[in-house]
């Protein structure tokens, strides 16, 4: 934190968070709103571990059950089936199942290793004071997240495809092969290791090369690439989805069309790999049918 902010607790210990809240916004009038907000949380917390481990754990669960909502609502009403990618419309109940595993997997391997993300992260050289970076900074890390994280998705869902692999750590998610946006998380615990490194370790890898991020940025990329998962997952495709603005954004088409036929579109967020190395779904079926169908059977 600031030096303002470290003097600003050691005067206000004792008193409530929304207290804390209007102390600090009137202690320092520079700070947004969102900036009060946070430093009055560490404040308010005085353990910066928790501090940060709480908002995290917080936010994952908020941002991915928050994002699957609309798309549960769009399930109900008729109008928005016309958006579907397959036919299939998850039951109540299936989805409930799905959010059981998804939900007892967050508390028991992601909740522990949440705890351990502030140290490392802040041995690292990783800043979460106030003020945040400016936008323009925030964005462009933003950009180099979303690339970094993009190639290593690629290439370890591609491993992930093979053999022993496949059967014993990616099967789990491709359980549903007509997906829905809490199946975004539903896998193995060894594959949200896998890819959830790609999650964090792609900003890590920015702060050892630029010795230069800060947690609000980092949070910033967790909620738009949780965004990207439940979309890719949900089974629609909106004539607004983001794809349709952005040819190179992978949107859910790309990511649906994977859980449906099992082999090609390996990326998460772009289609440039697949495309450039010829595994796109639909590419692989129009060239090698029958081919693929083999490979569909064997991996099935
Ligand atoms: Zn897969
Ligand atoms: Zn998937």
């Amino acid at each position: 934190m600031t030096s303002i902010v470290i003097n600003f607790q050691m005067q206000n210990q004792t008193v409530g968070y929304l207290e804390t809240v209007k102390q600090v916004s009137s202690h320092d009038q520079t700070l947004n709103w969102l900036e009060a907000l946070w430093a009055s949380w560490y404040l308010y917390m005085n353990n910066d571990i928790y501090a940060t481990g709480m908002m995290s754990f917080l936010l994952h669960e908020v941002i991915y059950f928050g994002r699957c909502l609309p798309f549960m609502i769009c399930d109900k009403i008729p109008y928005f089936h016309r958006y579907k990618i397959q036919t299939k419309i998850p039951t109540l109940k299936e989805q409930w199942d799905c959010a059981l595993v998804v939900l007892i997997s967050h508390f028991t391997a992601e909740l522990p290793q949440i705890w351990f993300f502030h140290p490392i992260a802040t041995w690292a050289g990783l800043a979460y004071g106030v003020p945040f970076p400016t936008w323009s900074k925030i964005s462009l890390q933003l950009i180099a997240c979303f690339i970094l994280e993009d190639t290593w998705h690629y290439w370890t869902h591609r491993a992930l495809h093979y053999g022993l692999l496949y059967r014993h750590i990616h099967k789990m998610h491709h359980y549903y092969s007509a997906p829905f946006g809490l199946a975004a998380e539903y896998a193995s615990p060894i594959e949200t290791a896998i890819l959830g490194a790609g999650v964090i370790g792609a900003p890590l890898l920015l702060l050892s090369l630029t010795g230069d991020l800060h947690l609000f940025t980092m949070y910033v990329w967790i909620t738009l690439r949780l965004f990207q998962a439940v979309d890719a997952h949900s089974g629609y495709d909106f004539p607004w989805s983001l794809r349709h603005f952005l040819p190179f954004w992978s949107g859910a088409d790309h990511h649906d069309l994977h859980h449906k036929v099992f082999i090609g579109n390996y990326a998460s967020s772009f289609r440039w790999w697949d495309y450039l190395l010829g595994t796109e779904a639909s590419q692989r079926k129009k060239q090698n049918g029958r081919s693929m169908k083999i490979v569909i059977h064997k991996e099935e």
